[in-house]
């Protein structure tokens, strides 16, 4: 069976190294490869869609293939993008997993729609900040702010601006924004100040693993989660539905584990 990553820019994506992973603790045989498709050439994506089992999709194209699919997942309808097409007998099925990915990080600083948290601020608007604010509004969050450089007073969920940030307190502090990826490790997305009014912070960002954010917030006595633990658990969401059987969540650690060293090694 065949499944692989379609993107623009993921010659270093390491989505290869934690599905052949996941495929070796299901003790199945399975292949899992990148496909790089350029904008001018996305014609080519369909035709692989079609071919394959099922495929991964990431940036620039998860709103892209939206119309492709005959079925779209409540979550990937209200979030408007999928990251994740499930080739059933020639029917397409879309799904939005970073959703489910962003809804482990959650639960591992303990808040759930059983402990739902009160106030979150989710910094940046785009893609990524969208799942994340739509997972904290489905627990149940009180009040969801996205944190914007240029703040939209018409956007449907309230924006404010950093300076307004500096002024908040709350349960949930979430880095949606590139701010502090390898190799820019210094960058912080906020003042020093901000993640101490926060219970805890969590960042998309999965390299560094932690970032100069995180560390921050740890050393403000918060409770943190890297973005390495969302992108292995919307893998193993992507396999629980591809493979149509539900998958342990120690697989998520020992997968996480896994990658971390990876990561370490590379820098
Ligand atoms: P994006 O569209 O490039 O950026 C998200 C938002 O960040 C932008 O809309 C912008 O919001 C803000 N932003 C961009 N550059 C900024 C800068 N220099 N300073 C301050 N704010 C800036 O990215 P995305 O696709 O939503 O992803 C966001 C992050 O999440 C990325 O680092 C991505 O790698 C990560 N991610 C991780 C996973 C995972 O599995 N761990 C999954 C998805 C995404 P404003 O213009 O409103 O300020």
């Amino acid at each position: 069976m065949e499944y692989g990553l379609i993107g623009e820019n993921i010659p270093y994506s390491i989505s290869p190294q934690i599905h052949a992973e996941i495929f070796r603790q299901l003790g199945i045989c399975c292949e899992y490869k990148l496909i790089p498709i350029a904008r001018q050439n996305l014609s080519e994506a369909e035709v692989v869609i079609r071919r394959l089992c099922g495929v991964n999709i990431t940036i620039p194209y998860k709103q892209t293939f939206l119309e492709l699919c005959d079925v779209l997942s409540p979550e990937a309808q209200r979030i408007g993008a999928i990251n994740t097409i499930h080739n059933k007998a020639g029917r397409l099925y879309g799904y939005n997993t970073d959703y489910y990915g962003f809804g482990k990080m959650v639960e591992r600083v303990g808040y759930s729609s059983s402990r739902p948290p009160r106030v979150c601020a989710v910094l940046g608007s785009g893609g990524a900040s969208l799942a994340a604010v739509r997972y904290l509004q489905d627990i149940g969050a009180q009040k969801v702010y996205v944190v914007s450089r240029t703040p939209d007073s018409s956007a449907e969920i309230e924006q404010i601006s950093y300076d307004r940030l500096l002024q908040l307190q709350g349960d949930i502090l979430v880095n949606a924004t590139p701010v502090g990826t390898y190799p820019n490790v210094r960058s912080c997305p906020v003042c020093e100040s901000v993640p101490e009014h926060f219970c805890a912070s969590l960042d998309l960002i999965y390299n560094p693993n932690p970032t100069r954010f995180l560390q921050i917030a740890q050393r403000a006595g918060g409770k943190i989660c890297s973005g390495l633990i969302m992108l292995v658990a919307q893998a193993v969401k992507s396999e629980e539905i591809w493979q149509e059987r539900a998958v342990s969540e120690k697989v998520i650690d020992i997968v996480y584990e896994q990658m971390k060293a990876l990561l370490e090694k590379r820098q």
